[in-house]
């Protein structure tokens, strides 16, 4: 297999990992929960000089908006990360001192998670050093290397920060997805202005949405800021000219340079209309860059650069802003390929009911490569299909890594699943994906008059539970064998038996005692896993079972598994395509969120034994352009010596152009 990646700009997408030893030189620094890795780009060299090019100024472009999502993430982020990183490189005192050590843990985690909530659980770090501390080293750094507001003395900084870092009250949680609180107040991110409210909130989006194209809607609200301006509600757009416009420029110049290297025509528009919607924050001219990178299969390179992701607001307007670039493993997109030929034959054979599928579905193109979304608009998926990705070269390394770590023997039943799992693991995770992103998130289709956000806080979890579910049911299917996609008719199980296991139990390896399940994705795995062991529960489908004092995932039943996955799937997507928001909220209330402390404190203890990282995250390969003494770029060259902190001042240093306070 060919590694993909090339840039993860912030590198710190963690969503689908396993727990790994794969300690030879991969690994580049281990602290707190994380371990970060590098990767490999093989393929890069034999690329032509111009689509090196191409990848170079695309992955500058990455990098440019780094401080976009800090500040997104939380108002505080930047200013913190600067002072923590004016302490570190000017600290005059002992490096091996315990508070030291632990405000350099601090601060890397800061640079992992894009700010000072974790980028799983979204709960504020809690930082190993005192204030005092803290205190003793600010003052030691001085006023000119410090974020201080315009008048703002050394004390005032101090006195307006030390909070935010320390009491654990103050802005504890980035993203406050449930409850009966006001969801946007209660969250510590950075979407909406100070003192707006979740019901002011709703009501100005549902104006703006009245009496509008209910056929194509915009995605209203993506690219801004809520606030309040003498007691107004206004969004600030996130364009050239407009909030963290000194980033976005820096953006648009790059993604100037990298036009002339465009692969084709298509390619080149695409960043010109990319180009257009930075300069005029024009939401329509976002869809119609979202169509056009959609259409687009025939370019090797691709990226992602804008505001695409929706989890990170409460009410899943807001869009984070991110970027990856990769190009396409040609060989592993064989296989989406095959699936994408027969997206039809899905569609119609699925277990949903016939109004709400789609009569036609459209233009399902799949690649192997990358971290890389889908454009969140349901019309453009279903109007012009939708596109998608794996990072086949990740998953690989976790997969091989994760054989030898000591994870399945503690947790897996007996030697007949881990079997399964060494001999078909890779293949159907890899597949279940491929059938999640290229199938699932594109089938089916809302009812005339449903409401595309009638989902609302819930909406994340339900999207991404069917489009997993949509791929568990076809994985046990015999058109899989059929399509020659899996060896045979027991391959399926390795990946039901996982699925199962890791939303049942070992996911919560993820989650502090506690705490509930909060981030989207993890919701959806344990929602299905624990609906289907409800639900199977009467023909002892699945089993929890004893041994030693340990519990473990058995499955009796791989065949009702699968009818199961079916049943929920329909049902899901019903209440989708009828935007059913109570059926909607009661699956999500009652199947994804709730944690069974004794058994979450049992995984924790056996995890803990292991000795694991259970995140992972990446430094990036550093591309440099060599030139002759003209001045020409001759070559693109990787370098794969850096490590994580050199990294992280790097990108602060080099690319870091917004304002400490985008207010
Ligand atoms: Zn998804």
């Amino acid at each position: 297999m060919t590694a993909m990646v090339m840039t993860a700009c912030t590198g710190q997408k963690a969503e689908k990992v396993e727990a790994t030893q794969d300690n030879f030189n991969y690994v580049v620094d281990q602290f707190a929960d994380l371990q970060i890795l590098r990767y490999r780009v093989p393929g890069f060299e034999s690329l032509s000089l111009k689509q090196k090019q191409l990848l170079y100024h695309l992955s500058e472009a990455a990098l440019m908006g780094r401080d976009i999502l800090f500040d997104q993430n939380c108002r505080y982020n930047l200013p913190i990360r600067r002072a923590l990183e004016a302490v570190y490189t000017g600290y005059k005192g002992d490096r091996t001192d315990p508070q030291f050590v632990a405000l350099e843990t601090y601060l890397k985690r800061v640079w992992f998670a894009n700010g000072i909530h974790h980028h799983y659980a979204e709960d504020k770090f809690v930082p190993g050093f005192t204030p005092e501390f803290f205190q003793t080293c600010i003052s030691q750094v001085g006023a000119s290397a410090l974020p201080l507001r315009e008048g703002q003395t050394v004390e005032q900084f101090v006195a307006e920060i030390s909070p935010v870092i320390f009491d654990p009250a103050v802005m504890a949680k980035r993203t406050v997805q449930s409850g009966d609180v006001d969801l946007i107040r209660a969250s510590a991110n950075n979407y909406y202005g100070e003192g707006v409210t979740q019901v002011e909130v709703e009501d100005f989006y549902a104006r703006m949405k009245a009496g509008k194209d209910t056929i194509s809607p915009i995605s209203y609200g993506l690219n801004s800021r809520l606030v309040k301006e003498n007691g107004k509600l206004v969004e600030k757009v996130w364009k050239v000219g407009g909030l963290y416009s000194s980033a976005i420029e820096k953006i648009v110049s790059e993604l100037q340079k990298a036009t002339a290297f465009a692969e084709n025509d298509a390619q080149k528009s695409i960043i010109g209309k990319l180009i257009e919607y930075y300069q005029s924050g024009d939401l329509k001219i976002f869809d119609a860059y979202s169509i056009l990178w959609v259409e687009d299969t025939a370019s090797d390179v691709d990226f992602v650069n804008g505001f695409i992701e929706t989890y990170g607001d409460p009410l899943g307007m807001k869009a984070s802003w991110e970027s990856t670039v990769n190009f396409i493993n040609k060989e592993a997109t064989k296989r989406t390929k095959v699936i994408s030929d027969n997206a039809q034959w899905f569609e119609d054979h699925s277990p949903v009911d016939k109004r709400f599928k789609k009569e036609k579905v459209k233009g399902v193109s799949a690649k192997v490569i990358t971290v890389s979304n889908l454009p969140n608009a349901d019309w453009i998926r279903r109007d012009h299909g939708s596109k998608s990705v794996t990072i086949e070269n990740i998953t690989e390394a976790y997969d091989k890594a994760s054989q030898g770590n000591g994870f399945n023997d503690e947790f897996v039943w007996s030697d007949k699943e881990r079997e399964g799992l060494k001999k078909y693991g890779f293949i159907t995770d890899n597949l279940h994906t491929d059938l999640h992103e290229c199938l699932g998130h594109g089938s089916g289709k809302l009812l005339p008059d449903t409401d595309p956000d009638a989902l609302k806080a819930y909406s994340s979890t339900l999207e991404e539970a069917r489009a997993d579910l949509f791929g568990l049911y076809y994985l046990g299917d015999a058109k899989l064998v059929e399509l020659g996609l899996v060896p045979d008719a027991e391959a399926y199980k390795a990946e039901y038996y996982k699925y199962i296991m890791n939303g049942l139990m070992t996911q919560l390896v993820r989650i502090e005692q506690g705490k509930n399940v909060e981030e989207a994705h993890m919701r959806n795995r344990q929602l299905i896993a624990k609906w289907v062991y409800e639900k199977g529960k009467a023909d002892n489908v699945i089993e929890l079972k004893q041994r030693d004092g340990k519990t473990y995932v058995v499955v009796n039943d791989y065949a009702k598994l699968r009818e199961l996955f079916g049943t929920l799937l329909a049902e899901v997507q019903r209440i989708k395509s009828e935007g059913d928001f109570s059926a909607g909220k009661k699956l999500v209330e009652e199947y994804a969120v709730k944690v069974d402390p004794a058994l979450h404190a049992e995984v924790l203890e056996r995890y803990a034994k292991l000795n694991l990282a259970p995140y992972k995250g990446f430094v990036n390969p550093v591309m440099k352009e060599v030139k002759n003494d003209k001045g020409d770029v001759t070559d693109i060259v990787l370098d794969y010596t850096e490590g994580y902190t050199d990294q992280m001042l790097r990108y602060s240093k080099v690319y870091s152009f917004l304002p400490s306070y985008n207010e």
